[in-house]
Protein backbone atom coordinates (compact mmCIF):
# COMPACT_ATOMS: atom_id res chain seq x y z
CA UNK A 1 0.00 0.00 0.00
CA UNK A 2 1.20 3.05 -0.76
CA UNK A 3 2.35 5.47 2.25
CA UNK A 4 -0.23 8.36 3.58
CA UNK A 5 1.41 11.56 3.71
CA UNK A 6 -2.01 13.50 3.57
CA UNK A 7 -5.08 12.55 5.70
CA UNK A 8 -8.80 14.41 5.72
CA UNK A 9 -10.59 15.05 8.63
CA UNK A 10 -14.13 15.93 8.93
CA UNK A 11 -17.28 16.16 11.34
CA UNK A 12 -20.43 14.99 10.79
CA UNK A 13 -23.94 14.54 11.77
CA UNK A 14 -25.12 16.41 14.87
CA UNK A 15 -22.64 18.37 16.81
CA UNK A 16 -21.07 17.29 19.99
CA UNK A 17 -19.37 19.65 22.91
CA UNK A 18 -15.59 18.21 22.40
CA UNK A 19 -15.38 17.75 18.53
CA UNK A 20 -13.06 20.79 18.26
CA UNK A 21 -10.77 18.85 20.86
CA UNK A 22 -10.89 15.86 18.74
CA UNK A 23 -9.96 18.44 15.79
CA UNK A 24 -7.19 19.61 17.55
CA UNK A 25 -5.95 16.47 18.61
CA UNK A 26 -5.79 14.84 15.55
CA UNK A 27 -4.00 17.81 13.48
CA UNK A 28 -1.31 18.26 16.34
CA UNK A 29 -0.51 14.41 15.82
CA UNK A 30 -0.91 14.38 12.43
CA UNK A 31 1.82 16.69 12.48
CA UNK A 32 3.80 15.32 14.70
CA UNK A 33 4.14 12.36 12.83
CA UNK A 34 4.82 13.94 9.78
CA UNK A 35 1.20 14.46 8.29
CA UNK A 36 -0.43 16.76 5.93
CA UNK A 37 -3.48 17.28 7.78
CA UNK A 38 -6.88 18.64 5.67
CA UNK A 39 -9.96 19.61 7.09
CA UNK A 40 -13.16 18.95 5.29
CA UNK A 41 -16.16 21.37 6.13
CA UNK A 42 -20.01 20.53 6.50
CA UNK A 43 -18.81 16.62 7.10
CA UNK A 44 -19.77 14.73 3.21
CA UNK A 45 -21.19 17.78 2.02
CA UNK A 46 -17.80 19.56 1.76
CA UNK A 47 -16.19 16.24 0.78
CA UNK A 48 -18.42 16.48 -2.55
CA UNK A 49 -18.17 20.30 -2.75
CA UNK A 50 -14.14 20.24 -2.35
CA UNK A 51 -15.01 22.64 0.45
CA UNK A 52 -11.50 21.20 1.58
CA UNK A 53 -8.80 23.37 3.34
CA UNK A 54 -4.96 22.55 5.28
CA UNK A 55 -5.11 22.80 8.56
CA UNK A 56 -1.73 23.59 10.82
CA UNK A 57 -1.30 23.76 14.12
CA UNK A 58 -2.08 27.23 14.77
CA UNK A 59 -5.27 26.85 13.11
CA UNK A 60 -6.64 24.88 15.97
CA UNK A 61 -4.93 26.86 19.10
CA UNK A 62 -7.99 28.16 21.33
CA UNK A 63 -10.95 25.44 20.83
CA UNK A 64 -10.33 23.09 22.54
CA UNK A 65 -12.90 24.83 25.25
CA UNK A 66 -15.00 25.13 22.65
CA UNK A 67 -18.31 23.52 21.49
CA UNK A 68 -19.76 22.84 18.58
CA UNK A 69 -17.41 22.11 15.37
CA UNK A 70 -14.76 25.15 13.75
CA UNK A 71 -15.43 22.44 10.96
CA UNK A 72 -18.71 22.86 10.80
CA UNK A 73 -21.32 19.77 10.13
CA UNK A 74 -24.31 18.58 7.65
CA UNK A 75 -26.39 15.84 6.72
CA UNK A 76 -25.94 15.11 3.58
CA UNK A 77 -28.09 13.17 1.36
CA UNK A 78 -26.58 12.87 -2.07
CA UNK A 79 -23.47 10.79 0.15
CA UNK A 80 -25.79 7.95 0.21
CA UNK A 81 -25.91 7.59 -3.10
CA UNK A 82 -23.08 5.92 -5.31
CA UNK A 83 -22.88 8.93 -7.48
CA UNK A 84 -22.43 11.34 -4.47
CA UNK A 85 -19.78 9.10 -3.14
CA UNK A 86 -17.96 8.66 -6.28
CA UNK A 87 -17.91 12.99 -6.06
CA UNK A 88 -16.84 12.87 -3.34
CA UNK A 89 -13.98 10.38 -3.92
CA UNK A 90 -12.92 12.65 -6.71
CA UNK A 91 -12.15 15.47 -4.64
CA UNK A 92 -10.00 13.40 -2.32
CA UNK A 93 -7.95 12.34 -5.52
CA UNK A 94 -8.23 16.29 -6.60
CA UNK A 95 -6.80 17.10 -2.70
CA UNK A 96 -3.95 14.05 -2.89
CA UNK A 97 -5.94 12.99 0.42
CA UNK A 98 -5.19 9.19 1.20
CA UNK A 99 -7.30 8.66 4.31
CA UNK A 100 -10.46 10.27 6.32
CA UNK A 101 -11.12 10.46 9.90
CA UNK A 102 -14.59 10.87 10.83
CA UNK A 103 -15.99 12.32 14.28
CA UNK A 104 -19.59 11.31 14.14
CA UNK A 105 -22.48 8.57 15.03
CA UNK A 106 -23.66 5.20 13.14
CA UNK A 107 -25.05 7.21 10.26
CA UNK A 108 -21.30 9.00 9.59
CA UNK A 109 -20.03 5.81 9.95
CA UNK A 110 -22.36 3.73 7.71
CA UNK A 111 -21.44 6.26 5.02
CA UNK A 112 -17.45 6.11 6.02
CA UNK A 113 -17.98 1.67 6.18
CA UNK A 114 -19.79 2.01 2.59
CA UNK A 115 -17.14 4.10 1.28
CA UNK A 116 -13.98 2.52 2.30
CA UNK A 117 -15.19 -0.78 0.42
CA UNK A 118 -16.21 0.89 -2.74
CA UNK A 119 -13.07 3.19 -2.65
CA UNK A 120 -10.15 1.37 -1.11
CA UNK A 121 -9.78 4.67 1.04
CA UNK A 122 -9.07 4.15 4.48
CA UNK A 123 -11.57 6.02 7.07
CA UNK A 124 -11.10 5.99 11.03
CA UNK A 125 -14.11 6.50 12.87
CA UNK A 126 -14.27 9.03 16.27
CA UNK A 127 -17.28 8.70 18.41
CA UNK A 128 -18.73 11.88 18.41
CA UNK A 129 -22.56 12.36 19.62
CA UNK A 130 -24.32 13.27 22.84
CA UNK A 131 -26.55 10.11 22.78
CA UNK A 132 -23.46 7.74 23.84
CA UNK A 133 -25.49 4.77 21.70
CA UNK A 134 -22.41 3.32 19.66
CA UNK A 135 -21.50 -0.18 19.52
CA UNK A 136 -17.98 -0.73 21.09
CA UNK A 137 -16.97 2.66 23.06
CA UNK A 138 -18.08 3.16 26.71
CA UNK A 139 -18.64 6.42 25.90
CA UNK A 140 -18.78 8.86 22.67
CA UNK A 141 -17.60 12.51 22.86
CA UNK A 142 -19.91 14.99 23.81
CA UNK A 143 -22.02 12.54 26.24
CA UNK A 144 -20.56 13.48 29.44
CA UNK A 145 -21.03 17.48 28.97
CA UNK A 146 -24.56 16.56 27.91
CA UNK A 147 -24.70 15.00 31.25
CA UNK A 148 -23.41 17.83 33.09
CA UNK A 149 -25.84 20.23 31.63
CA UNK A 150 -29.00 18.33 32.27
CA UNK A 151 -28.26 17.52 35.62
CA UNK A 152 -27.58 21.34 36.23
CA UNK A 153 -31.20 22.35 34.26
CA UNK A 154 -32.69 19.68 36.25
CA UNK A 155 -31.33 20.77 40.14
CA UNK A 156 -32.35 24.18 39.05
CA UNK A 157 -36.03 22.62 37.93
CA UNK A 158 -35.90 21.21 41.29
CA UNK A 159 -35.38 24.25 43.65
CA UNK A 160 -38.89 25.37 41.52
CA UNK A 161 -40.70 22.57 41.71
CA UNK A 162 -40.16 21.32 45.22
CA UNK A 163 -41.14 25.24 46.82
CA UNK A 164 -44.54 24.61 44.30
CA UNK A 165 -44.81 20.65 45.46
CA UNK A 166 -44.98 20.10 41.59
CA UNK A 167 -44.35 16.95 39.59
CA UNK A 168 -42.00 17.92 36.65
CA UNK A 169 -41.47 16.02 33.41
CA UNK A 170 -38.50 16.88 31.82
CA UNK A 171 -37.43 15.51 28.37
CA UNK A 172 -33.60 15.33 27.28
CA UNK A 173 -32.75 13.80 23.95
CA UNK A 174 -32.45 10.18 22.89
CA UNK A 175 -35.06 8.99 19.99
CA UNK A 176 -33.51 5.51 20.16
CA UNK A 177 -31.55 5.51 23.11
CA UNK A 178 -31.82 6.52 27.04
CA UNK A 179 -28.69 6.93 27.90
CA UNK A 180 -28.86 10.54 28.84
CA UNK A 181 -32.28 10.65 30.66
CA UNK A 182 -30.76 7.51 32.77
CA UNK A 183 -27.43 8.47 33.76
CA UNK A 184 -28.29 11.93 34.30
CA UNK A 185 -31.21 10.49 36.05
CA UNK A 186 -29.05 8.88 38.78
CA UNK A 187 -27.04 11.67 39.12
CA UNK A 188 -30.33 14.02 39.58
CA UNK A 189 -32.27 11.77 42.33
CA UNK A 190 -35.13 11.48 39.73
CA UNK A 191 -38.52 9.79 40.79
CA UNK A 192 -38.52 8.32 37.53
CA UNK A 193 -36.76 7.50 34.40
CA UNK A 194 -38.47 6.50 30.83
CA UNK A 195 -36.63 5.23 28.79
CA UNK A 196 -37.11 3.98 24.71
CA UNK A 197 -35.31 0.76 25.84
CA UNK A 198 -37.73 -0.30 28.49
CA UNK A 199 -41.49 -1.13 27.99
CA UNK A 200 -44.37 -1.31 30.48
CA UNK A 201 -42.88 2.11 32.41
CA UNK A 202 -46.39 4.01 32.48
CA UNK A 203 -47.40 1.11 34.62
CA UNK A 204 -44.62 2.30 37.36
CA UNK A 205 -44.97 5.71 36.74
CA UNK A 206 -48.97 5.56 37.72
CA UNK A 207 -47.68 3.37 41.00
CA UNK A 208 -45.51 5.46 41.87
CA UNK A 209 -47.67 9.18 41.28
CA UNK A 210 -50.45 6.99 43.18
CA UNK A 211 -48.67 5.43 46.47
CA UNK A 212 -45.54 8.16 47.10
CA UNK A 213 -45.87 11.14 45.03
CA UNK A 214 -47.86 13.20 47.82
CA UNK A 215 -45.32 12.09 50.56
CA UNK A 216 -42.43 13.73 48.47
CA UNK A 217 -41.55 17.58 48.05
CA UNK A 218 -41.13 17.26 44.72
CA UNK A 219 -41.49 14.90 41.63
CA UNK A 220 -38.67 14.64 38.66
CA UNK A 221 -39.49 12.93 35.63
CA UNK A 222 -36.64 12.76 33.15
CA UNK A 223 -38.14 11.50 30.15
CA UNK A 224 -35.97 10.54 26.56
CA UNK A 225 -37.85 11.65 23.79
CA UNK A 226 -38.03 8.55 21.96
CA UNK A 227 -39.85 6.77 24.74
CA UNK A 228 -42.97 4.71 24.03
CA UNK A 229 -45.75 7.61 24.42
CA UNK A 230 -43.33 10.11 22.21
CA UNK A 231 -41.92 12.55 25.14
CA UNK A 232 -43.04 14.58 27.91
CA UNK A 233 -45.59 16.30 26.52
CA UNK A 234 -48.33 13.07 25.78
CA UNK A 235 -46.71 11.59 29.13
CA UNK A 236 -47.62 14.82 31.24
CA UNK A 237 -51.19 14.72 28.98
CA UNK A 238 -52.04 11.19 29.93
CA UNK A 239 -50.87 11.95 33.73
CA UNK A 240 -53.17 15.19 34.32
CA UNK A 241 -55.91 13.33 32.84
CA UNK A 242 -55.75 10.29 35.48
CA UNK A 243 -54.25 12.64 38.33
CA UNK A 244 -56.33 16.11 37.84
CA UNK A 245 -55.75 16.69 41.88
CA UNK A 246 -51.65 17.19 40.76
CA UNK A 247 -49.64 20.41 39.50
CA UNK A 248 -47.96 18.97 36.49
CA UNK A 249 -45.50 21.02 34.31
CA UNK A 250 -43.17 19.92 31.81
CA UNK A 251 -40.03 21.26 30.36
CA UNK A 252 -38.10 20.53 27.27
CA UNK A 253 -34.66 21.03 27.51
CA UNK A 254 -33.78 20.81 23.40
CA UNK A 255 -30.96 22.03 21.84
CA UNK A 256 -28.59 23.39 25.31
CA UNK A 257 -28.37 19.64 25.34
CA UNK A 258 -25.65 20.01 22.49
CA UNK A 259 -23.94 23.08 23.36
CA UNK A 260 -21.54 24.60 25.87
CA UNK A 261 -18.31 24.41 26.78
CA UNK A 262 -16.95 20.39 26.99
CA UNK A 263 -16.00 19.31 30.04
CA UNK A 264 -12.87 17.90 31.46
CA UNK A 265 -13.68 14.22 30.33
CA UNK A 266 -14.92 15.09 27.35
CA UNK A 267 -11.61 16.50 26.46
CA UNK A 268 -9.53 13.97 27.69
CA UNK A 269 -11.52 11.11 25.84
CA UNK A 270 -11.08 13.59 22.60
CA UNK A 271 -7.94 14.26 23.00
CA UNK A 272 -6.72 10.41 23.31
CA UNK A 273 -9.02 9.04 20.66
CA UNK A 274 -7.75 11.77 18.28
CA UNK A 275 -4.20 11.00 18.42
CA UNK A 276 -5.28 7.36 18.44
CA UNK A 277 -6.92 7.83 15.08
CA UNK A 278 -3.99 9.04 14.01
CA UNK A 279 -2.05 5.74 15.64
CA UNK A 280 -4.55 3.63 13.57
CA UNK A 281 -3.37 4.46 10.73
CA UNK A 282 0.55 4.19 11.14
CA UNK A 283 -0.95 0.64 12.62
CA UNK A 284 -2.52 0.43 8.49
CA UNK A 285 -5.91 0.33 9.83
CA UNK A 286 -8.86 0.83 7.38
CA UNK A 287 -11.95 0.97 8.67
CA UNK A 288 -12.36 0.74 11.93
CA UNK A 289 -13.89 2.98 15.14
CA UNK A 290 -12.19 4.21 17.92
CA UNK A 291 -13.54 3.24 21.16
CA UNK A 292 -12.81 3.79 24.45
CA UNK A 293 -13.58 0.50 26.58
CA UNK A 294 -12.53 0.26 30.20
CA UNK A 295 -10.65 3.39 29.60
CA UNK A 296 -8.38 1.81 27.63
CA UNK A 297 -8.29 2.68 23.41
CA UNK A 298 -9.75 0.03 21.39
CA UNK A 299 -10.14 -0.58 17.80
CA UNK A 300 -14.06 -1.74 16.53
CA UNK A 301 -14.47 -2.63 12.51
CA UNK A 302 -17.04 0.14 11.15
CA UNK A 303 -18.90 -2.75 10.16
CA UNK A 304 -19.76 -3.98 13.52
CA UNK A 305 -20.11 -0.78 14.88
CA UNK A 306 -23.37 0.46 12.96
CA UNK A 307 -24.89 -2.95 12.85
CA UNK A 308 -24.38 -4.66 16.63
CA UNK A 309 -26.44 -2.24 18.91
CA UNK A 310 -25.30 -1.03 22.26
CA UNK A 311 -27.41 -2.33 25.62
CA UNK A 312 -28.25 0.35 28.03
CA UNK A 313 -27.26 -0.65 31.36
CA UNK A 314 -30.32 -1.92 33.01
CA UNK A 315 -28.90 -2.65 36.78
CA UNK A 316 -28.30 1.01 36.29
CA UNK A 317 -32.18 1.32 35.63
CA UNK A 318 -32.94 -0.67 38.65
CA UNK A 319 -30.31 1.36 41.05
CA UNK A 320 -32.66 4.59 40.32
CA UNK A 321 -35.81 2.84 41.01
CA UNK A 322 -34.16 1.49 44.28
CA UNK A 323 -33.15 4.88 45.26
CA UNK A 324 -36.65 6.90 44.76
P1 LIG B 1 -25.87 11.59 15.28
O1 LIG B 1 -25.76 10.35 16.12
O2 LIG B 1 -25.43 12.80 15.98
O3 LIG B 1 -27.22 11.73 14.59
P2 LIG B 1 -24.90 10.46 12.82
O4 LIG B 1 -23.55 10.32 12.26
O5 LIG B 1 -25.62 9.18 13.15
O6 LIG B 1 -24.79 11.42 14.09
P3 LIG B 1 -26.67 10.91 10.57
O7 LIG B 1 -27.47 12.12 10.20
O8 LIG B 1 -27.38 9.63 10.77
O9 LIG B 1 -25.81 11.34 11.85
O10 LIG B 1 -25.57 10.67 9.43
C1 LIG B 1 -24.68 11.69 9.02
C2 LIG B 1 -24.42 11.58 7.54
O11 LIG B 1 -23.82 10.32 7.26
C3 LIG B 1 -25.66 11.60 6.65
O12 LIG B 1 -26.16 12.91 6.43
C4 LIG B 1 -25.13 10.97 5.38
O13 LIG B 1 -24.39 11.90 4.63
C5 LIG B 1 -24.18 9.90 5.94
N1 LIG B 1 -24.90 8.61 5.98
C6 LIG B 1 -25.79 8.21 6.89
N2 LIG B 1 -26.28 6.98 6.57
C7 LIG B 1 -25.70 6.64 5.41
C8 LIG B 1 -25.80 5.50 4.53
N3 LIG B 1 -26.62 4.48 4.80
N4 LIG B 1 -25.05 5.50 3.41
C9 LIG B 1 -24.21 6.52 3.14
N5 LIG B 1 -24.08 7.61 3.91
C10 LIG B 1 -24.80 7.68 5.02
Amino acid sequence: MEEIKKIGILTSGGDAPGMNAAIRAVVRAGIHEGFDVFGIRRGYMGMIEGDIIPLTSQLVSGIIQKGGTILQTARCKEFMSYEGRKKAYDELVRFGIQAVIVIGGDGSFTGASIMTKEFDIPFIGIPGTIDNDLFGTDYTIGYDTALNTVVEAVDKIRDTASSHGRIFFVEVMGKEAGFVALRSGIACGAEGILVPEEKGQMEKLRKYLAERARSKKSSIILVAEGDEEGGAIPIARIIRNEFPELDIRTTILGHIQRGGSPSAFDRVTASRMGAAAIDALLDDQKSIMIGMVNNEIVHVPLSKTVKLHKDLDFDLLKLAEILI
